[in-house]
């Protein structure tokens, strides 16, 4: 599935501009791999051993790339760094307070709260977010 999932990714950066390079190709598939929403800083320190030229901002600049071909999703809760979601179709995220782990979850039924603001409010909406926090499950049994 993440295999899958990888090659359509690979498949349309192909159809612009962006070159596949060793460590893009790396990056991506550290994202599809993982699934944990992680950081440039993590995705760094996960690939710096095989790409010792590598810098946290190549990363980055690397994520933002694509980013802008909608291949991955920047998330921005908080004031901490910005997390990186491979995956594109809507869905929410359940967050760990204490450990700052970041669940997908999807539960289809809240656009209709797009349309029943629109109704109450006479506003054109065009999205809206939602996070749900809470202790995952080891956080959770470390506090028992
Ligand atoms: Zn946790
Ligand atoms: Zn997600």
């Amino acid at each position: 599935m993440a295999n899958e999932q990888l090659q359509e990714a690979v498949n349309a950066l192909k159809n612009t501009k962006v070159r596949m390079t060793p460590q893009r190709h790396a990056i991506l598939e550290y994202l599809y791999d993982s699934m944990s929403h992680p950081t440039a800083d993590d995705i760094y320190k996960a690939l710096e051993s095989k790409f010792p030229n590598m810098s946290v901002a190549t990363v980055y600049n690397n994520l933002r790339v694509f980013k802008n071909v909608g291949i991955v999703r920047e998330l921005t809760y908080g004031d901490s760094s910005s997390r990186f979601d491979c995956v594109t179709t809507d869905h929410y995220h359940v967050i760990c307070s204490d450990c700052g782990k970041i669940v997908d979850f999807h539960y289809p039924g809240l656009d209709e709260v797009e349309t029943l603001a629109e109704h109450v409010t006479g506003f054109k909406v065009h999205d809206h977010r939602m996070e749900i926090y809470g202790s995952c499950q080891e956080c959770k049994n470390m506090s028992h």
